[in-house]
């Protein structure tokens, strides 16, 4: 023994926990098995949280919206083999969303896996995630837990945010070291989300460009949401007078009732607009490459972005501007401060706004039928109404005509608050996104659900139930995936692919883990039961009845779905 060593050991497991605990880390979402067990039952005796799933998917999605709201990468924790597979969905969907999460997964003996020899749950599980992950890494000695934990944690946050995987073998676990050389091989990341400052002359020339806008706009996506720059942003709005557009999970950064927002005239701004400020959105399919009839008229663009290879990804960017958002927004605000920058021309603005009101009275006359049974937007309406109420509240909405109608009908006032199916436009985040939104902001969670979107996390019910959360789950109920009523046209023994068991009663679902069930077939009766599930903090599923000839194939993406031209 030399004067460094200490009588005192430690292993791999209590390694794993310090590192992250070192790192201020206090939450992990997953699902136990072997061989990291014994990592979970340790990380709650050490005091982190740890909350387990029923599906590994559902653990990613909670971990990595918990990214999302943070800035500090959430934690997923798997077995090997199926239990990382099922984990490795929510890694793909968070490295997509920009979202940090590290997927930590137990994994079977190197060398069996290596020889294909036939391990228990054998599979190269680090070369499995690398593809879907923004970087993977395998720690196989107990004295790299450190550094290894403190990269897996870097690599998550810095940058442009993504999914990190992290392997840790069976054996890496149980293998004990000197206590005292264990604690000298932590590391602390310092300063893991680093300012990154744009470049002057990049600033002079999005100012430039800026100042030459005849009918400019700003459109503000998820990625500005994350950034946690609200008060630039909002500065920047609203001191340049330019109008805006919020994309889905940027709503609430400004109040959605903002009178310089223009949600309600999406189309024009987008068609019109001359110059456009892309503020953490990137130009993919959900702003329609950022070309053809959606985008009308010439256009250019300033963008801002962390990420110097999203320039010029769809189509040209005349002014790129590579930081930061928060030191972007700011150096731009200062440009227009002391630049001589004049508000937007009237008349751009005013046309703006007479589009708005044409379309929130049209809106409106939707909105305020009272159809039986109730459709997507009386139903909504009620929604709308109770949660303008409680501006804190975190809301979840996955779905087709679900999604489609509730970011629109659904105003958001807070930053950071609305949580769906992102940059895929995936189904299946709904219950993931609602446990990892109330884990980590203790506040009530509304989760608006289609039905079948419903179905693809719904077992998470036992897990809201067992952990006593306040999530307010709404299911809208119209029998079937889109509508309910297609039929088989063989006549033959099977529903058609579409369908559902009609009139199922999604509310017993949740009394069967204690939870409160609500079935409501009027927007009367939908006020009633949300006011009473938000007021009483306790696990609640409201099934909506909904027309089962309400909604329209695939949404709003009918273009995206290809049908069969064959007819007979
Ligand atoms: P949306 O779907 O809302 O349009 P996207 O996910 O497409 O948003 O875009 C988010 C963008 O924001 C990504 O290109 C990402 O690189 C960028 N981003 C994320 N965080 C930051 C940050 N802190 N600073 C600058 N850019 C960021």
């Amino acid at each position: 023994t030399n004067s460094t060593q200490s009588a005192e050991t430690t292993d791999g497991f209590h390694l794993v926990i310090d590192a992250l605990k070192h790192n201020d880390i206090d939450t992990i979402f997953g699902l136990v098995g072997i061989p990291i067990t014994d990592l979970a039952r340790l990380a709650q005796a050490e005091g982190m949280r740890f909350i387990g799933f029923r599906h590994e998917q559902h653990a990613g999605n909670a971990a990595a919206i918990a990214g999302y709201m943070t800035q500090k990468p959430g934690i997923c924790l798997t077995v090997s083999a199926p239990g990382f597979l099922n984990g490795l969905t929510a890694l793909a969907n968070a490295t997509t969303n920009c979202f940090p999460m590290i997927l930590i997964s137990g994994s079977s003996e190197r060398e069996i896996v290596d020889l294909q020899q036939g391990d228990y749950e054998e599979m190269d599980q680090l070369n499995a995630a690398k593809p879907y992950a923004k970087a993977s890494y395998r720690i196989n000695k107990a004295e790299d837990i450190g550094i290894g934990v403190a990269r897996a944690i870097r690599a998550a946050v810095s940058g442009r945010p993504g999914g990190v995987y992290l392997d840790l073998p069976a054996q890496l676990l149980a293998q004990v070291i000197d206590a005292d050389h264990g604690r000298k091989s932590l590391v602390k990341v310092v300063d893991p989300v680093p300012r990154q400052l744009p470049a002057p002359d990049s600033v002079q020339r999005a100012l430039t460009l800026l100042k030459s806008a005849k009918k400019p706009l700003i459109l503000l996506g998820k990625g500005a949401a994350y950034a946690q720059a609200d008060a630039d942003i909002r500065a920047l709005v609203e001191e340049s007078g330019i109008p805006y557009l919020p994309m889905s999970m940027a709503k609430g950064l400004l109040p959605d009732t903002h009178e310089q927002s223009a949600s309600a005239a999406r189309s024009y701004v987008l068609a019109e607009a001359d110059v456009v400020v892309l503020v953490g959105a990137r130009l993919n399919w959900l702003l329609a490459h950022g070309k053809g009839k959606t985008w009308g008229g010439p256009k250019q663009f300033i963008q801002i972005d962390i990420s110097p290879t999203e320039i010029d990804s769809n189509v040209a960017i005349a002014a790129p501007l590579i930081g930061d958002i928060g030191s972007c927004v700011s150096a731009l605000l200062e440009g227009i401060r002391s630049g001589g920058h004049g508000k937007p021309d009237p008349a751009w603005t005013g046309s703006i706004a007479e589009r708005k009101d044409k379309n929130l009275t049209k809106m409106a006359g939707m909105l305020n039928q009272n159809p039986s049974p109730m459709n997507f937007h009386s139903a909504l309406r009620s929604i709308r109404d109770v949660l303008k109420t409680r501006p804190d509240i975190n809301v979840v909405n996955e779905g087709a005509n679900t999604l489609d109608f509730a970011r629109s009908i659904i105003d958001m006032y807070e930053p950071r608050k609305r949580f769906d199916s992102g940059t895929w436009g995936i189904m299946g985040i709904g219950m993931g996104y609602a446990i990892g939104a109330a884990v980590t902001s203790g506040l009530p969670v509304v989760a608006i659900e289609g039905d079948s979107a419903f179905g693809f996390s719904g077992m998470e019910l036992e897990t809201i139930c067992r952990y006593n959360l306040p999530v307010v789950t709404i299911v809208f109920n119209n029998n079937g995936v889109y509508r309910g009523t297609d039929v088989n046209p063989t006549g033959g023994p099977d529903v058609a692919p579409t369908v559902f068991v009609k009139n199922a009663r999604y509310d017993k679902m949740i009394e069967a883990f204690g939870g409160i069930g609500y079935n409501v077939t009027t927007p009367e009766e939908m006020t009633k039961a949300l006011t009473e599930s938000i007021a009483s903090g306790k696990p609640t599923l409201i099934n909506a009845v909904i027309d089962e000839t309400a909604g329209t194939e695939s949404g709003r993406l009918t273009n995206l779905n290809p049908s069969t031209a064959g007819k007979k």
